[in-house]
């Protein structure tokens, strides 16, 4: 009797175990991409900058006291924590942070322009695109890493999604209309793939107004991705934030600050998100970079372009478990905003050469493509 149960209570087991193991090696890699619209590295790395603030007028700060309590602190590595505290203290630690000059390491564009259309392009085709050359609503003709990843790996459409605060975004994700998924500026999310807190989103965002028309506030953006996230489990999520450069055009350096500390409560949020579900704990990496810099003087921080120095440096982080835990990389090789798309791909274990020959490799060493 004894020996004659022993294999029927094992026969689940040897049935489950096998699945169980094979469902854990073909568990996909994700990524998600997170753009935060020209932040300065020197702000990113540095937190509460003493040139820019040197006057009111020039930074635009409302109260110097309370900002000075609230970020200014005696080291750069204290002041940037004061303005990005779980960047610094909980992703950081987990994946590489490049670009900090001060250490010796350098992110540029390959793009002559330093503003955001050519910026984003960059970042998505794996390479400067010239007849990107402004910031107009145009589609332009090249694949982007986004569309290429939903043919290669066959994903249907809300497995790739984008959400931008920017309008802009609805062209500048995919070479054709019906590429990837996307949710740009203040469109709401089409009737049958709404969920209740989608809609109200939608609702709210509307009358939540940003500066300037044509972008709607990063918590909408964020929240909207979030509920995607917990709904759809996308293999590739990017999230295009706004905020801190409409800051900036506006001279309010006290509110970019205000606005990354924002922006760290939204990647707390966010990774806390995909750690808490099974689709995404342990097989995802998180990207985080800006399009472009701006300048580095009272005068001109608010503003970039090709005519502005500064403009040309960014920074980039890559999180995630197949990512040495370096942190912050010093005196690393320059590296470009053209290797992103490669690395996205390595991320996802994907090889950016049977993409596209004349995009940039990935950063090296960013992400090892075996399992
Ligand atoms: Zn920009």
């Amino acid at each position: 009797m004894l020996a004659g149960l022993a294999p029927r209570a094992l026969l689940p087991l040897l049935i489950l175990l096998p699945s169980a193991l094979a469902a854990q090696a073909e568990r996909p890699r994700r990524v998600i991409l997170v753009t935060l619209d020209g932040v300065r590295p020197e702000d990113f790395f540095g937190g509460m900058d003493s040139v820019i603030t040197a006057t009111d007028s020039l930074s635009g700060i409302a109260n110097r006291d309370q900002l000075r309590a609230t970020y200014w602190r005696s080291t750069a590595a204290e002041r940037r924590r004061a303005v990005m505290p779980f960047f610094w203290d909980s992703l950081a630690p987990r994946g590489i942070v490049l670009g900090n000059a001060v250490r010796g390491s350098r992110v540029t564009i390959t793009n002559t322009h330093g503003f955001s259309a050519p910026g984003y392009q960059e970042i998505l085709t794996g390479q400067a695109q010239s007849d990107v050359t402004s910031n107009d609503r145009v589609r332009y003709g090249h694949e982007t890493v986004l569309e290429y990843t939903r043919r290669r790996l066959g994903l249907r459409r809300e497995q790739v999604a984008v959400f931008g605060s920017w309008e802009n975004f609805r062209e500048y994700a995919a070479s054709h209309e019906d590429g990837v998924f996307v949710n740009a500026g203040y469109d709401s999310i089409p009737g049958t793939l709404a969920t209740p807190e989608m809609r109200r989103l939608a609702v709210l965002q509307s009358r939540a107004l940003a500066l300037w028309g044509g972008s709607r506030l990063d918590a909408f953006t964020g929240a909207m991705a979030l509920a995607w996230l917990r709904r759809y489990q996308p293999r590739v999520l990017y999230v295009a934030m706004n905020d801190t450069d409409d800051l900036a055009h506006s001279r309010r350096y006290d509110r970019v600050l205000d606005a990354l500390h924002a922006l760290d409560g939204f990647l707390w949020e966010l990774w806390r998100t995909a750690e808490s579900l099974p689709e995404y704990r342990g097989r995802t990496t998180l990207i985080v970079t800006t399009d472009h810099g701006r300048g580095i003087t009272p005068a001109d921080w608010t503003d970039h372009g090709e005519d502005v120095p500064g403009s040309a440096n960014i920074w980039l982080a890559v999180i995630g478990p197949y990512t040495p835990d370096r942190g912050e990389v010093a005196g690393a090789e320059e590296i470009h905003q053209a290797n992103i798309a490669g690395t996205l791909l390595a991320c996802l274990g994907l090889e950016v050469r049977q993409w596209n020959s004349t995009a940039a490799n990935a950063v090296p060493g960013a992400c090892i493509s075996a399992r």
